[in-house]
């Protein structure tokens, strides 16, 4: 959504990196189509729904309107995330938000637990994806502004939540504009030369005294990567066998840099941008790999057997059809009771008929190949991504139910690692980040 609210701290991102303290510098103003920099001149397009297929028209229309604005800067900052390229072909469920559960739950619970929202801030996600994290907290503070580098918004957040297509170390905001700033699941994409100018970033757009959350993990393995490490083992086996599959795991987390390799690289960088850490919460993933690597992958599994069973079963009846209409058409032929007349075989009829029942044998025939040559995992994503697509839109209706009740206990199960491991150190984080009084 493009608000008035999000005029007022929206900045051209070229302008912003030379404006030092001055918040006037790279304004900007509405223009048909999108948005223009009263400083430098520079036109910024703005577009009503992901993938940037409909431009919003300025003109005659008052904010706030559904959309985002392209704030990315004109110049390539540093090395682009991949999910720039890959992700409209791989993660096509962004389209909707569904209830916060599993991860994605318990994240949102330390969000709001450690930093604390409230109606008086102005709130930024940075790398807020999809935007289900603004979504999720937009009536817990005054109002919230998502940043990603790609523009895969959810519906829900177009309609609702301030939208900026920008890149994470070159903030297109006004110097101090928010009061808290979170982060989640993105530094460990960033390049290690970019760790700090986000760090920098994250500082130079907060208040003097804002605070700053971020979840994301070093390569730091704690005191029970044993037990995970078990886990893992499990996992493998079943996988080998071609009952686990966790190919769309591996493509997600394709990306993953983790140029922070310790907690002690994440307190040189924090603090050279001069941040203090004032809370911490660590995420050792017993029961986190328990219900995503063992009991999610059951259960993908046992839905998948279903599915294609099913898709077995409609396989054969096509078969079975088509070899009836061929067996039809050859045995007319043959009986010579197709009940045509010579004038129907001398304009090519025949031949017509001929080459419809070469056809039909050549689709059967390549229909069987295609099946058989389709790569396991991919079927298995297919499936996959159809049953989250209608688990996702069944939540949009009701919010209840036995799937949602035992998605419940998972998330439950998953919380407990925070409960009962939070202080043991470990990679996987959850920070609070203030500015050091000067
Ligand atoms: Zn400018």
């Amino acid at each position: 959504m493009i608000t008035a609210k999000l005029l007022d701290v929206a900045r051209c991102p070229r302008c912003v990196a030379t404006a030092g303290k001055d918040r006037e510098k790279g304004r900007l103003e509405p223009v048909e189509g999108g948005f223009v920099c009263h400083t430098c001149g520079l036109s910024y397009g703005a577009f009503s729904s992901s993938g940037k297929d409909e431009p919003v028209v300025s003109e005659g229309k008052k904010l706030p309107r559904r959309g985002y604005i392209d704030l990315l800067p004109p110049a390539e900052v540093g090395q682009q995330t991949r999910y720039l390229e890959d992700e409209f072909e791989h993660d096509l469920d962004h389209e909707h938000i569904s209830l916060p559960l599993l991860g994605a739950k318990v994240r949102n619970d330390l969000l709001r637990k450690m930093l604390q929202p409230s109606k008086k801030d102005v709130a930024l996600e940075v790398g807020c994806g999809d935007g289900r994290f603004c979504y999720w907290n937009r009536k817990k503070f005054g109002a919230v502004i998502g940043v990603d580098a790609a523009p895969l918004f959810a519906n829900e957040a177009l309609d609702e939540i301030g939208l900026i297509q920008g890149d994470g170390r070159q903030l297109p905001f006004a110097p101090e504009s928010f009061d808290k700033v979170f982060s989640l699941d993105l530094m460990e994409h960033l390049p290690l030369d970019g760790i700090e100018p986000f760090f920098t970033e994250l500082g130079r757009v907060l208040k003097p005294d804002g605070r700053i959350f971020v979840f994301s993990n070093t390569r730091e393995m704690g005191r029970l990567w044993p037990v995970i490490k078990l886990q893992k083992r499990v996992a493998g086996f079943f996988t080998r066998r071609g009952i686990f599959d966790f190919h769309r795991d591996e493509l997600r987390k394709s990306d993953h840099l983790k140029a922070v390799k310790t907690w002690k690289d994440l307190e040189y960088f924090v603090n050279k941008a001069g941040f203090t850490i004032e809370k911490k919460i660590f995420w050792n993933g017993v029961f986190q790999g328990l219900v995503d690597n063992i009991i999610i992958k059951t259960g993908e599994y046992g839905v998948r057997r279903v599915v294609r069973f099913q898709l077995d079963r409609q396989r054969k009846t096509e078969k079975a059809h088509q070899e009836a209409a061929s067996k039809d058409i050859r045995t007319r032929m043959a009986n010579g009771t197709t009940g045509l007349t010579s004038d129907w075989a001398d304009g090519g009829g025949l031949d017509r008929l001929r080459a419809e029942v070469e056809n039909n044998k050549v689709t059967h025939q390549a229909a069987k190949v295609a099946a058989e040559a389709e790569e396991l995992h991919e079927e298995n994503a297919a499936i996959d991504l159809a049953v989250r697509k209608n688990l996702k839109s069944s939540f949009a209706r009701r919010k209840s139910g036995p799937v949602v009740l035992f998605l419940r206990i998972l998330t439950f199960l998953m919380k407990l690692d925070i409960w009962l491991f939070g202080k043991w150190r470990t990679g996987p984080f959850f920070i609070i980040l203030k500015k050091k009084p000067r």
